[in-house]
């Protein structure tokens, strides 16, 4: 059990990747803070070593509230995976202001806010894991999906800077790329991809396999396991860079 005594938060907890992580993350001992903004979700899914609460991560105020909050229930945050974000395309030139801020203030900002309030706990102790779900968009940009892809890029340069930031500390910060995985944001995309290319949902969701080398949607347990890779002592030099989870897509 290489991560009992510690205390994780993963931020969209209570479905897809997040789900997922959690589950491998209390697999090997950890007690694992989920956060969402729907606590029955939560509820539903949480097992022993989980901690449902409610943390919408666009509200700064209720970030800090919440994170306080699980600290002093379970002791300082030594692994926080920002997992939370909404996948929604839209062309440059049918992209509104408005559109643009709900994802960059729920992608970008909400990543910021989370890691920021978690390291004020990791900073007391000797050991710390910041990861955060970016995208392989936030590589190589995605068609129809500017918006979305600048912020998983956004996420990237964060996770490059705070570990330079902490170079000589014993927290590392990284990120993790997954191409396109089965979990409610791809069944949701299939639709807007079938509306922005004109094709059908089945049609859509082929354009989403023929993407990986494999023919298929990847699994959240793969993406799980990359995290899981980098809590692990072997992984202590892997720092302030990407894993890619993208079945070959580069
Ligand atoms: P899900 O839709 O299952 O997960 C998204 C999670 O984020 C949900 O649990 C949702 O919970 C939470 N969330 C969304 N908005 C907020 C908010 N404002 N505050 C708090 N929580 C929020 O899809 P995935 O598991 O696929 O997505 C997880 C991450 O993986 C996302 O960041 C996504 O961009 C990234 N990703 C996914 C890929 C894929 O193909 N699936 C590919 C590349 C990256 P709730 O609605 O209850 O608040």
């Amino acid at each position: 059990m290489m991560l009992t005594g510690k205390h994780a938060i993963v931020t969209g907890g209570g479905t897809g990747i997040g789900l997922a992580i959690a589950r491998a993350l209390v697999a090997e001992g950890a007690q694992v803070t989920i956060t969402g903004r729907r606590l029955e979700v939560l509820q539903e899914v949480a097992e022993d070593g989980m901690f449902p609460a409610v943390m919408d991560v666009t509200d700064e105020a209720q970030i800090v509230e919440t994170t306080a909050a699980a600290v002093e229930a379970r002791g300082p945050i030594q692994i926080c995976v920002a997992n939370a974000g909404i996948a929604e395309g839209k062309k440059l030139h049918k992209t509104s202001s408005e559109f643009w801020r709900k994802i960059m203030t729920t992608n970008l900002d909400g990543c910021f806010y989370t890691v920021r309030e978690s390291l004020k706990s990791m900073l007391s102790t000797d050991w710390g894991r910041v990861i955060a779900i970016s995208s392989i968009a936030g590589v190589r940009g995605a068609a129809g999906a500017g918006a979305y892809a600048a912020s998983k890029h956004g996420v990237i340069g964060m996770m490059r800077s705070f570990a330079e930031d902490f170079l000589h500390e014993p927290y590392t910060f990284n990120s993790i790329c997954p191409g396109y995985v089965d979990t409610p944001i791809v069944t949701r995309n299939t639709e807007s991809i079938s509306q922005r290319a004109g094709v059908s949902a089945e049609e859509a969701r082929d354009i989403m396999v023929s993407s990986n080398r494999h023919k298929k949607l990847i699994l959240p347990e793969e993406i799980a396991a990359a995290a899981l890779w980098l809590c692990n002592p072997a992984s202590e030099s892997a720092n302030g860079t990407e894993v890619h989870i993208a079945g070959g897509q580069i």
